[in-house]
């Protein structure tokens, strides 16, 4: 699985950023595609990627303000012309009222879609683990910015461990119903004695990971709490070190506050979005080092950068 920044500035597009969003790339895993946040030009975003929006197939949404949401209608509206694929529905969570936004974004433009849209707001009261797959669970908690927004915590299910076929042949096991038995933990005799040990021909289960992709917010425990021992984390940083105070009278972060959550929070991996459009190259250099000097895997995203987990 990949993460991709469609849009890593802060507040409004800039030249070298435009505002947020991002896709978690699941082709391998389920072929599809899941987004974050849909701000205004995201669709112009996608043309520079090789993301095909019909498999896109869930959007989260972390709060309601203009620079995460703008984008959703003309991307829906764009989804739709694709009418020579197959229309696949589409599933929207997000903070009470994302539902209002879009439908009457798409009636007063007179926009039809051939496909469905499926709500799933939530409020304070509905948050925890908002879906869940035979591979994939999905939690929400509320962060701390200047109004109602949340964290996401994608955690992929543990792979159940694979059956070593060619081996199990080549031990002298006929196909058929005995394979079933080994491949379900049981040990098997075979006629002329030999003990065929299920576990010998099992690969060991692997951890699934765990990506959690935060909204604007101050520094706030409810983000160490989604982030424990995630491979990655995205978090905000809209301010730099040493503006910690202007940060939390706007419902920001800085990047060693950012840097202070992962610690904590024993992630892996910090990537850092939601930057300030007043950071260039130079001073996003500034912000990584600064960051390091607290988490040492830290960076910064981005338009389009592409990150595998
Ligand atoms: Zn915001």
């Amino acid at each position: 699985m990949q993460l991709q920044f469609l849009g890593t500035g802060a507040g409004q597009p800039a030249k070298g950023r435009n505002v947020s969003s991002l896709v978690l790339k699941l082709l391998d895993e389920i072929n599809e595609i899941w987004m974050f946040d849909c701000g205004e030009g995201t669709q112009r975003q996608i043309l520079e990627t090789s993301i095909k929006p019909r498999k896109v197939s869930k959007i989260f949404i972390t709060h309601l303000h203009g620079d995460h949401v703008l984008g959703l209608p003309g991307f829906l509206s764009s989804r739709a012309f694709q009418s020579s694929e197959e229309q696949t529905d589409i599933d929207i969570y997000g903070p009470k009222g994302i539902r209002s936004f879009v439908l009457s974004s798409l009636k007063v433009t007179g926009s039809r879609l051939p496909y469905r849209i499926h709500f799933h707001e939530f409020d304070r009261q509905s948050l925890g683990k908002l879906m869940e797959t035979d591979k994939f669970e999905v939690y929400a908690e509320e962060l701390d910015h200047s109004i109602f927004c949340v964290g996401y915590r994608v955690v992929q299910k543990d792979l159940e461990g694979t059956l070593n076929a060619e081996a199990l042949k080549a031990a002298g096991l006929p196909f058929g119903p005995l394979f079933g038995k080994v491949k379900n933990g049981q040990d098997v005799t075979l006629e002329d004695g030999t003990l065929i040990v299920a576990k010998d021909y099992i690969s060991e289960p692997k951890k699934g990971k765990v990506v959690t992709i935060l909204g604007d917010t101050r520094q706030t425990h409810a983000s160490v709490r989604l982030a424990l021992g995630a491979n990655i984390l995205v978090h905000e940083s809209t301010y730099g070190k040493g503006d910690e105070k202007i940060a939390k009278s706007h419902g920001h972060s800085t990047n060693m506050q950012a840097a202070q959550v992962a610690k904590e929070a024993s992630a892996k991996r910090l990537l850092l979005n939601h930057i300030s459009p007043r950071f260039l190259t130079r001073d996003c250099r500034q912000l990584e080092r600064d960051a390091a000097k607290v988490f040492e895997n830290v960076k910064v995203v981005y338009d389009l950068d592409e990150v595998e987990v």
